[in-house]
């Protein structure tokens, strides 16, 4: 039985020899304590990359959200961002459970929107309104099929917010993606937020973290609501070493997953029940759809499976793929085989 490729997510995979190595030899303390060297260096390094005074690792991408959500915002806010965000549909309503804001959503393609978009939502400041007060922005844009987006879009985004007194919040779970496509370093996307998140255990392979950046008064918030929220964690190191050793091997090497999710998106393109448009994608998530009279997409994901390939099937027609470090080239030419021989045998 050759192996599973599995393309359900980039958070799949497993830590590689030489990480697991660079987490024993890692130095460490306590990180509650603050002395932690491994983490230190870490942080040092993340905001440094981002261009801010200063970064926290926690556990998860969600925590890094949230501590940011929660450091900038009071109950009865409102936050304004897309309806496909991740910070609304997948962290356990934590904007309402853990900050008491409501959220204005906005629509767009590809989970973007404009600064027209925003400047609409604005509330009037009148008691009657949730006081309008961060506008969330994901980039890559995982519902939105793993889309870029265009800095000067960010830019007048920014500019709306600046003049209405809003902050913003950058999930940046997948921005060496974004960063990988546009050429551009972190820190030129990150100067147009107050606070930016960004994940370790998505595409660069580590199996746990995230960091969240911004100013030393931000940082100093997080770090209160990371402890409250339960993220507080000791000998830390070992797991930032897994972070530190990512940076260091497993961010060039992105562009290799975005070509695999092109080539997948061009062949299943040509395959008969499917559709999808290969130039909608841009970076290693892909969606595509089947014909309804055809079969539906976890008919289609249990096939896949049984066969050696695994898909999500995210509605019931839809199915998404995700590229990532251990997938590769030749793995993608055999889950087209697979793919091509279930959809031809019906
Ligand atoms: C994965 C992800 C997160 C964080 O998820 P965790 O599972 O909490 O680490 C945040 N935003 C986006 C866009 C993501 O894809």
């Amino acid at each position: 039985m050759p192996q599973t490729i599995d393309l359900r997510s980039d958070t799949v995979t497993k830590p590689s020899t030489a990480m697991l190595e660079a987490m024993t030899t890692a130095e460490v303390g306590d990180d509650v304590l603050g002395d932690d060297p491994t983490v230190i260096k870490l942080q040092e390094r993340m905001a440094r990359l981002f261009g801010k005074e200063a970064a926290l690792y926690v556990p998860s991408g969600s925590m890094a959200n949230q501590t940011a959500i929660k450091s900038q915002t009071e109950s009865g806010d409102e936050i304004i961002t897309h309806q496909d965000n991740h910070i609304y549909h997948y962290e356990g309503g934590a904007p309402a459970g853990l900050s008491g804001c409501s959220m204005r959503l906005l629509t767009g393609d590809n989970g973007q929107f404009t600064a027209k978009d925003v400047e609409a939502a604005i509330r009037p400041t009148d008691s009657h309104f949730p006081q309008s007060r961060l506008v969330v922005i994901e980039n890559t844009h995982n519902r939105g099929g793993g889309s870029v987006w265009s800095l000067d879009r960010i830019r007048e985004i920014h500019g709306v917010a600046r003049e209405h007194d809003l902050r913003l919040h950058l999930d940046g779970a997948r921005i060496w993606n974004a960063c990988a496509v546009s050429g551009l370093p972190p820190a030129d996307y990150a100067q147009y937020f107050d606070s930016v998140s960004a994940c370790f255990s998505k595409g660069l392979g580590a199996p746990v973290g995230s960091a969240v950046m911004g100013d030393h008064d931000l940082i100093r918030r997080c770090h209160r609501y990371r402890k409250m929220f339960g993220g507080g964690m000791r000998q830390t190191g070992i797991l930032a070493a897994a972070a530190l050793f990512a940076l260091d091997n497993n961010v060039d090497r992105l562009k290799t997953d975005h070509a695999n999710a092109g080539k997948l998106a061009r062949s299943l393109g040509e395959m008969p029940h499917l559709r999808i448009d290969p130039k909608s994608v841009e970076s290693n998530i892909l969606y595509f759809d089947l014909d309804a009279n055809y079969m539906s997409a976890k008919e289609l994901c249990d096939k896949m499976d049984s066969a050696g390939v695994r898909m999500l099937a995210i509605g019931p027609y839809r199915v998404r793929a995700v590229t990532h470090l251990d997938v590769s080239s030749n793995d993608i030419d055999h889950a087209i085989e697979i793919i091509g021989r279930i959809v031809r045998a019906r």
